[in-house]
């Protein structure tokens, strides 16, 4: 049972780079947010920091010429929201009720009001759950095996060496053709005999000469060695029960991602998989207020720096929200703190009581 009670202006849960993108701009917009992480769970996959924290060498955010380990990057980023005054709080949300405000999460020590909600609960990548698939030193997670091609292909080890892409959706071709730029060859492996992916993502790849199709197979087990890393990866074909090892320095799993949506079932729209709907030209969500950023409403780019972004743009949409101006929301109206609409031709305010007034001075002057 919750045991205090806290008022807040703004709350942010997730401490990725869009969380902690959005600590840093509310913040420093003197909003004093708090942001709620949850604690580092193995088997949930949580981990203060997000998906960085499981990842070594990010080359590709912007401003780390030489690169930078994803720990000490989210270490970067905590620091700087820390400066500007951010208040952190790692407790599970068991509970969050988005149906008026202030918005109502509760901890199992506190239930915490805010006048708006910042989401940045990332997505999980999905595992196969296979030996030699975990997370060095229990397996070769971070080491050879990776769930993100564009963070991690360019590495060293992967270069003119043979790859493995598990997956036949279209991450999985994605992923395969953008690593045919640095690998000697790679490997798709698939459970079934057909693609799960668009037809123009399905032609690109089979099309690319550097891929090989390895068709209703599984992956039985990733094969490595401590200092080498990854060294093959066991096939089982599943129509013929036929096992066999095939040799390889990388293995991308790429079989799909899970936002991490729970708390909002019911509450907030998304889509069929489950990942949060945005306003077009804003973070916000079909509720007045609730604001998402991060690869929780993100199922294209899925990178730290669009995460940041995002992120950005929640904390300044939040900030004009709490300042009563009209915020973008998914229907292509703009609403208000007081609950007006502004409708998406910008002709006319529907206002709290159902009244409809002209959105042009001298016409609404004309009718006061
Ligand atoms: P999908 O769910 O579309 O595909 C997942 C793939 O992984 C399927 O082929 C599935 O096999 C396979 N798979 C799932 N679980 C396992 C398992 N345990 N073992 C082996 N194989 C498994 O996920 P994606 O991430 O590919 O795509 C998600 C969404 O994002 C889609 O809507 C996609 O269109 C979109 N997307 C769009 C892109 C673009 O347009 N540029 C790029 C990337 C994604 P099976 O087919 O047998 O079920």
């Amino acid at each position: 049972m919750p045991t205090q009670t806290l008022d807040k202006e703004v709350v942010i849960i997730g401490s990725g780079p869009a969380g902690l993108t959005a600590a840093i701009y509310a913040a420093r917009a003197n909003l004093k947010p708090l942001l709620i992480d949850a604690p580092a769970d193995a088997e949930k996959q949580t981990a203060p920091g997000g998906q960085l924290m499981i990842t070594t060498d990010v080359e590709n955010y912007p401003g780390f010429a030489k690169g930078i380990d994803g720990p000490a990057l989210m270490e970067e980023f905590r620091a700087q929201a820390e400066r500007f005054g951010t208040e952190f709080l790692e407790e599970w949300i068991h509970t969050a009720d988005v149906s008026e405000r202030p918005f109502i999460l509760k901890t199992d020590n506190y239930e915490i009001n805010t006048q708006t909600l910042i989401i940045a609960t990332g997505a999980s990548a999905m595992w196969l759950g296979i030996p030699g698939e975990a997370k060095v030193p229990d397996g070769f997670g971070g080491n050879g095996v990776s769930a993100c091609a564009t963070c991690d292909g360019p590495l060293p080890g992967f270069r003119n060496q043979p790859l493995v892409v598990v997956g036949g959706g279209d991450t999985a071709m994605e992923e395969a053709t953008f690593l045919t730029r640095y690998a000697a060859k790679v490997y798709v492996i698939h459970r079934r005999d057909k693609l799960r992916a668009s037809k123009i993502m399905q032609d690109k790849a089979f099309q690319n000469p550097k891929i090989e199709f390895v068709w209703n197979t599984e992956v039985e087990e990733i094969l490595g060695e401590t200092q080498a890393g990854v060294t093959g990866v066991r096939l089982r074909n599943v129509q013929t029960h036929e096992e066999r090892v095939l040799a390889c320095s990388g293995v991308f799993i790429a079989i799909g991602h899970k936002p991490n949506t729970a708390l909002f079932k019911g509450q907030l729209d998304m889509d069929e998989i489950g990942y949060l709907v945005t306003a077009h030209r804003s973070t916000a969500t079909n509720v007045p207020g609730v604001f998402a950023c991060g690869d929780v409403q993100d199922n294209c780019y899925r990178q730290a720096v669009t995460a940041a972004g995002t992120g950005c743009m929640a904390a300044l949409d939040a900030e004009r929200f709490l300042d009563h101006l009209p915020v973008a929301m998914p229907g292509g109206d703009e609403v208000t703190i007081e609950g007006e609409h502004i409708t998406p031709d910008h002709q006319a305010i529907i206002e709290p009581d159902g009244r409809m007034v002209p959105n042009h001075p001298e016409m609404a002057a004309r009718e006061d």
